[in-house]
């Protein structure tokens, strides 16, 4: 399956002989910078058709083998194994809870878009129905930064493109990486070394065919830690840059724990790691002081503005890393069937994010292959726990800083940058250091003080955005929520059934 999807072509929308785009970088592209809804339709129903299908009758031999594997080792199935690393059999309920709490704030971003795209494209986009996931700027619908541009709270003022800047700037990839590791240096965490430098893949090859999704890898030796990345000049890539190295700093700050305990406090802990560096690198304070923000100016609509493209990267995200596994525990556990794949898969993206395919879909096609971690049986809830806690970790390192106190309405949580503050960094050092030699609990306590996954935080960085929302869409009339889909799933084997 991974062969499959890291080596399927399709063709150009407007050209037929050319049949060798790739995910990375064209279709990528495509979907971040097309306006023309025909082609996104085309892109976004071609990859699908490219990898799904291929994949379907694969991924059914794969439940299988992965199931017993899992009862080898004394589990139910692949969902009671991969929930194991959580220590915590009320997790899914966990999860549940905390997904009530930040749904509010997802129901009026996900309003305003849509309102913002039915502006832009039309009756392609209904007024009440779930948004047209080929219209939000990327192959899955899990972040909305590249459709900022025509949805920003306050179109008149400065964006911040940072993809612009960067060009601009004359960024190579190598800047991109080592720009990252100041940051991390800059807290007194450790540099990379230098066979990080000589053994990482971070372009392209030009002479094999590769599975580009980006990756971070620990060789275990206490040394050789390698990030491989098909790096573009974007903002999208320089903050997975942050989002690697932040793994390989986990790998070097537990390096010396015993092999077994090499690992993150749970899997949601490692992916945190550098997308909290990049919470602070994304403040209008911190691309000011790198020379990626010109503007000196801080009034309020410059800052709603850069809260607004973070959001539709963290905000509209969360639904998505929770509907993942949502789908994949139900497989493994056999309440969805291979006959129900798509479907039930449509089911849940139209349940949580509000979104539905350009087409009618039927379970002859296997959209869920069409995303990597799917078909590389990579867990996901580990990105949605990331999502809760990094704000956990920014609120607590920020708080550390002096940069952010809850009574001081002139130290906000998403204008705190912890650049250069070494107290925060060895706050954060000290909870990496740990690995997995104690349950998670006790690892997020050294750094927070909480022994629990807290959705406050979050909520309190969007704070400004999500009254500015409200506001927004009340004074517009527009409505909040989804009616049902126009656009089914169709179970093919239903249709054929006798009268
Ligand atoms: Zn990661």
């Amino acid at each position: 399956m991974e062969k499959i999807y890291s080596t399927a072509k399709i063709c150009a929308f407007d050209n037929n002989s050319t049949c060798d785009l790739a995910l990375e970088p064209e279709l990528t592209q495509t979907l971040a910078n097309s306006r023309n809804p025909e082609e996104l339709k085309h892109v976004w129903v071609e990859w699908r058709n490219a990898v799904g299908p291929h994949c379907r009758l694969l991924f059914e031999e794969y439940v299988d083998l992965s199931n017993e594997a899992a009862r080898l080792n004394n589990f139910t199935n692949t969902a009671e194994s991969w929930l194991d690393g959580y220590e915590d059999p009320q997790f899914r309920q966990q999860i549940e809870s905390l997904w009530e709490q930040l749904k509010p704030l997802y129901l009026q971003i996900h309003a305003y878009v849509r309102f913002q795209l039915r502006k832009k494209y039309g009756d392609v986009v209904s007024e009440k129905g779930p948004i047209p996931a080929h219209l939000l700027g990327n192959m899955w619908a899990q972040r909305w930064r590249n459709v900022a541009q025509f949805n920003l709270p306050y179109p008149d003022k400065e964006e911040v493109d940072l993809t612009a800047e960067l060009r601009a700037q004359n960024y190579t990839v190598d800047k991109i990486f080592r720009t990252a590791e100041d940051f991390f240096k800059s807290i007194n965490l450790t540099e990379m070394p230098q066979t990080f430098w000589e053994r990482s893949i971070l372009e392209k090859p030009k002479d094999r065919e590769m599975v580009c999704h980006a990756s971070a890898w620990d060789f275990y030796d206490r040394k050789d830690f390698r990030i491989k990345q098909c790096t573009a000049i974007t903002m999208e890539h320089f903050t997975t840059a942050h989002h690697e190295m932040g793994h390989v700093e986990y790998f070097i700050q537990y390096k010396n724990q015993p092999v077994k305990f090499r690992r993150g406090a749970n899997s949601g802990f490692h992916e945190a790691v550098g997308d909290l560096i990049s919470l602070s690198v994304e403040s209008r304070k911190h691309l000011r002081k790198i020379g990626l923000l010109k503007s000196e100016s801080d009034d309020p609509e410059n800052v709603l503005n850069n809260l607004f493209q973070i959001g539709l990267d963290k905000i509209v995200f969360l639904p998505f890393g929770y509907l993942m596994d949502l789908w994949r525990w139900d497989v493994f556990e056999g309440k969805i069937t291979p006959d129900e794949y798509n479907c039930k898969w449509w089911e849940l993206r139209e349940k949580y994010q509000g979104v539905e395919p350009p087409v009618n879909r039927t379970d002859q096609d296997f959209d869920p292959a069409a995303k990597y971690h799917i078909i590389a049986s990579v867990p996901y809830i580990r990105y949605f726990v990331s999502f809760v806690i990094q704000f956990q970790f920014h609120r607590a390192v920020c708080e550390k800083a002096g940069q952010y106190d809850a009574n001081d309405p002139s130290k906000p949580l998403h204008e705190c940058d912890i650049y250069q503050n070494t107290e925060a960094g060895n706050a954060l050092k000290k909870m990496l250091q740990l690995g997995s030699s104690r349950p998670w609990p006790d690892a997020i306590e050294v750094l927070t003080g909480q022994r629990t996954m807290d959705a406050s935080a979050l909520l309190e960085y969007f704070k400004p955005l999500h009254k500015w929302l409200e506001q927004e869409n009340k004074k517009n009339k527009v409505f909040i929520g989804w009616e049902k889909s126009t656009k089914g799933c169709v179970n093919t084997k239903d249709k054929a059934k006798p009268e």
